[in-house]
């Protein structure tokens, strides 16, 4: 079973200087692992609420915070949903497939839409500039 709640970056602040993932480990430490613990009770005491003895069917758990993310990731400050869009003014917020530097191209889920259906449309949407044209559709639809 995956939990997941939404944590600030402000939270792990204290720990930004360490870099920890499984080909390159590193221990944030002692208090960084009971700040994890804390959070993680806390969560599970709002499942429980939901899931009554839920927690003693627990055998392990494990946990991730902004810092894992941004470790494995590359992002600078933790990731969810990709860059925040601002629907007031989206063409601020609006990333091109197309870039001015000759044949270099964008995409992913800061593109289009997030998740993993967006990020495959994001795709699509590139390769359609690759091609220069929307055939690829047609031929989508067609298959
Ligand atoms: C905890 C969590 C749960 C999620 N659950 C769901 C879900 O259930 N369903 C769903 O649809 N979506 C889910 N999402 C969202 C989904 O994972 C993302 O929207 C999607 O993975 C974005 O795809 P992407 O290819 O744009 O970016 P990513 O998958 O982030 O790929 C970007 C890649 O670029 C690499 N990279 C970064 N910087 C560099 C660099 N400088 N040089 C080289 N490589 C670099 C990264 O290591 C990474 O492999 C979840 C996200 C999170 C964080």
């Amino acid at each position: 079973m995956t939990l997941l709640t939404y944590m600030k970056f402000d939270d792990v602040k204290e720990w930004a200087d360490t870099h920890n993932t499984v080909s390159k480990e590193d221990d944030r430490g002692k208090a960084y692992e009971e700040f994890k613990k804390r959070k993680a009770e806390k969560l599970l005491d709002l499942v429980e609420e939901k899931f009554p003895g839920i927690r003693k069917s627990i055998k392990n758990y494990y946990t991730a915070t902004p810092l894992s993310y941004r470790d494995y990731i590359g992002n600078d400050d933790g990731s969810m949903y990709g860059i925040v869009k601002d629907y007031n003014n989206p063409l601020k917020t609006f990333i091109s497939p197309r870039t001015k530097i000759p044949n270099l191209y964008l995409t992913g889920q800061n593109l289009n839409l997030h998740g993993i259906l967006g990020a495959t449309m994001s795709g699509l949407v590139t390769s359609v500039a690759f091609l220069g044209s929307e055939d690829i559709i047609d031929k989508i639809r067609n298959a």
